[in-house]
């Protein structure tokens, strides 16, 4: 019987507080109206009543209550949560098996700004940790994956930008603590502000196997919305239209081509633009009838109250289900749903990657080896963590041994000294989602 694998990402940023002024710019950036900001010409843009010359249900839409309606504290966040994690909340929408929805936690980190007017967590791990205790008080099965948000040159914390180039070392801060800390490294890339580029396309492949960023639309909205054409922030006007994955082409991310990891498509609720519509779902639930199979995913952030979009959602997908009677639904992990499209079960868990790894000692060198002992790491090397004694983390390349299996790294003058070293880790995915990581214990391990 045909399946459809349902995955609903949340882009989870934390707390935002949003002044009454930076709604007010936000019109302006986007309409290019000049609108003396106050409660008053608020309520009056939500009802339609100032005359904007024609792009009153626009404005309206940006200025939604819904919208407006942002949880600025980690309190608000946390009362949201325990709603919509609760177990009687998950439940009142059973897939095949009897299981509630379940969440996958795109967590981001806010670091590399300067100012941050929109009252955003800052620091390392913040959002990613209160997430990780979040879902271990609730006893849930939730997965958390990742979200970059590229720093913009004024470095104010709510600014988008795209750059992966000009954020790398930022970038690399972000993992390398992620791994060495938390003993996680990403699998599953959920793209800032929606947006992949040449630079993140590249990027990507090195590391990461799955993206649930592809905002293609069947019947794309005639916006108006100044902030978004010519494919500002999220261009994926030619991407491929069908629920399914596929593999992005080396010069074009919206093309399909031969590049290694796999992108599915992931439209928006409870926003502006580029909406999971009714016709969108259809659209999954035809493609599963007639190949047996399809991924329906969708995002939304915690900076909102997700218990109405969640209920909206959920609530047309299994109206709409009704009309698709034989096709059995999954709330699925992001990982999990891909594994169930792409590979065969067995495969995946046979071919599992596993790490290991060897220390050398000699008077001229010391080496730490590393070596795929089973399956086939995803990009090209492991990711190497190294914390030191002063607190300082590093990322740095490994020298390749023996391709696709054995590699190795040199402590010494031109890197780093090993006496120095407090933790060392390695990391990396397969094709089929599943990860390895291993702390190189100290010489006397091996
Ligand atoms: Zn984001």
């Amino acid at each position: 019987m045909p399946e459809l694998y349902i995955v609903y990402c949340v882009d989870t940023e934390g707390p935002l507080y949003e002044p009454l002024t930076e709604t007010f710019n936000r019109i302006e950036q986007i309409f290019g109206l000049k609108i003396e900001p106050n409660r008053e010409n608020l309520l009056k843009i939500q009802n339609r009543m100032l005359n904007l010359n024609g792009l009153e249900d626009e404005a309206a839409l940006v200025c939604d209550p819904h919208l407006l309606n942002y949880n600025d504290t980690w309190g608000k966040i946390d009362t949201m949560l325990n709603k919509v994690m609760d177990a009687d909340f998950r439940i009142k929408f059973k897939d095949h098996n009897g299981k509630g929805i379940v969440y996958n936690w795109h967590c981001v980190d806010h670091v590399g700004f300067e100012t941050n007017e929109r009252r955003r967590d800052l620091g390392y791990g913040n959002v990613f940790n209160y997430y990780e205790n979040k879902i271990r008080e609730t006893g849930s099965e939730d997965k958390i994956h990742w979200h970059f948000h590229p720093v913009s040159f004024n470095r104010e914390a709510h600014i988008s930008a795209t750059s992966y180039d000009l954020s790398y070392p930022i970038l690399h801060q972000i993992i390398t603590r992620r791994v060495i800390d938390n003993n996680w490294f990403p699998t599953v890339n959920r793209a800032g502000f929606h947006t992949i580029r040449q630079d993140s396309n590249l990027f990507l492949e090195q590391w990461i196997p799955f993206d649930f960023s592809n905002q293609s639309e069947y019947q794309p909205a005639d916006i108006k919305q100044k902030d978004l054409s010519d494919g500002r922030f999220g261009d994926w006007r030619r991407a491929p239209l069908e629920w399914k994955p596929y593999n992005p082409d080396y010069s074009d991310y919206q093309s399909i081509g031969n590049m290694n990891r796999f992108s599915t498509k992931c439209l928006n609720v409870g926003t502006r633009l580029r909406l999971l519509t009714e016709f969108e779902i259809s659209k999954a639930f035809e493609l599963a009838n007639t190949e047996g199979k399809a991924i329906l995913s969708f995002t939304n952030h915690d900076v909102r109250d997700m218990s109405k979009d969640i209920e909206k959602t959920y609530t047309a997908i299994f109206r709409i289900a009704k009309q698709f009677k034989n096709v059995k639904i999954y709330h699925c992990d992001a990982v999990e749903a891909m594994q169930a499209y792409l590979y065969d079960r067995d495969d995946a868990i046979n071919n599992r990657i596993k790490l290991n790894y060897q220390w050398h000692d000699s008077e001229s060198s010391k080496k730490l080896y590393v070596e795929a002992v089973n399956g086939k790491v995803f990009g090209s090397q492991p990711y190497l963590s190294i914390k030191t004694n002063e607190n300082n983390y590093y990322h740095d390349n490994l020298d390749e041994v023996k391709k696709d299996k054995i590699w190795s790294y040199t402590f010494d003058r031109f890197t780093l000294n090993l006496n120095n070293i407090q933790k060392v880790k390695i990391a990396a995915n397969d094709r089929y989602g599943n990860c390895s990581i291993v702390e190189c214990g100290k010489l006397k391990d091996s």
